[in-house]
């Protein structure tokens, strides 16, 4: 019997998912500024984790990061029923949305915000609602609140912003979660919550609002992008779902000890976020000297809303051996901890700046 050349049919959402970005230059740069990843490799004592739980990779790992968890709820001051890990706080993000939503079902975001939103809605089969942006690059709270209908089952928000880093002040904060009603979650990225002087009490924050589940991850100011771990923080009977929503082992038995041993490392951490806001610090001043402002920076990177020139800014980074992240016709992203990286940045926009400063 012959078989007819066709395939399998695929799901009309997934086969419609935009794809993740990839920067352009990101594999023959000499510096990557692309990702947001830490310039500090992780702390010897991770590498040592690595090695010791990778020679017993025969073993599964707990079914749930079960000491990752123990770790980190008696830090944050929560119970452990409070928290959940898994490979990336992106895994446990999608997590949340199978749990909490769905066909039928919209999830309200900022938008420019972490691209990744757009791409997780959809394997949820939920509607996406991005909500611009105010005018300083940050999350309009009201335009938000307004935004919220019937159908919404979920509200997402990126603080610190990836890729504008601003962040909401906490009076902002306040009355976003006060106006997001009870039985709608609120999903609370803080990816860069470490880089931040805004802090929140994530213990207080949980029993006031139920309905809030705070995301973490080892990628960013633990130094572990390339493990993937991430945990969320959240009342225990919002999060069970998310758990029971999990394939068993998500996180790998070498990922559990290298985030306890970045979790343990605290000195090394500071010293991540230490050259982050150094040089953060630096290059918004030096830009600005050259005349281009940017808007408040919270996380380990710059924004610079070069608008519609995104793309040549982008170029003249890589031609300096730079990859950085552009937003065609909004910005560039340039992540920061490397000032020989940030300076050869300064070069490619002292060049754009010229160019711009030229009649036509
Ligand atoms: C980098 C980043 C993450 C981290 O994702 P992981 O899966 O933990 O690596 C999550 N959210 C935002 C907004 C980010 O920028």
């Amino acid at each position: 019997m012959t078989r007819p050349t066709v395939r399998p049919t695929v799901r009309p959402t997934i086969a419609a998912l935009p794809a993740y970005s990839r920067a352009a230059g990101a594999g023959a740069v000499r510096w990557r500024a692309s990702s947001n990843e830490s310039t500090v490799p992780p702390s010897p004592r991770v590498v040592e984790a690595v090695a010791r739980v990778g020679a017993t990779s025969n073993r599964y790992p707990s079914l749930a990061g079960d000491d990752l968890v123990t770790a980190i709820s008696a830090r944050l001051g929560v119970g452990p029923e409070n928290v959940v890990v898994g490979g990336g706080s992106l895994a446990v993000l999608q997590l949340a949305l199978t749990a909490y939503t769905g066909p039928g079902t919209e999830v309200v975001h900022a938008w420019r915000s972490y691209e990744a939103y757009p791409i997780l809605v959809g394997i949820a089969d939920a509607e996406a609602v991005p909500v611009p942006l105010d005018a300083q690059s940050r999350h309009d709270v009201d335009a938000m609140l307004a935004a919220i209908t019937e159908r919404t089952a979920a509200v997402l928000v990126c603080d610190p912003n990836n890729p504008t880093g601003t962040s909401l002040d906490p009076a902002e904060l306040r009355r976003l979660l006060a106006g997001v009603p009870r039985d709608v979650l609120v999903l609370l990225d803080q990816a860069y919550q470490e880089f931040d002087e805004n802090t929140v009490d994530v213990p207080a924050l949980i029993a006031a609002h139920p309905n809030v589940v705070v995301l973490r991850t080892f990628s960013k100011a633990y130094g572990l992008a390339g493990l993937r771990a991430g945990y969320a923080v959240g009342d225990a009977e919002v999060l069970a779902p998310v758990r029971n929503s999990a394939p068993p082992f998500g996180l790998s038995g070498v990922a559990e000890a290298a985030a306890l041993a970045a979790w343990a490392d605290v000195d090394h951490t500071a010293e991540i976020v230490a050259t982050v806001t150094r040089s953060r610090g630096a290059f918004r001043a030096h830009l600005a000297e050259r005349g281009l402002e940017t808007p408040d920076a919270r996380g380990n990177f710059v924004w610079l809303p070069v608008s519609e020139r995104a793309l040549e800014l982008e170029a003249r980074c890589v031609a300096h051996g730079v990859s950085v992240r552009a937003f065609a016709g909004e910005g560039v992203r340039v992540t920061v901890g490397d000032p020989a990286a940030e300076a050869a940045v300064l070069t490619a926009v002292e060049e754009f700046l010229v160019r711009s400063a030229r009649p036509a």
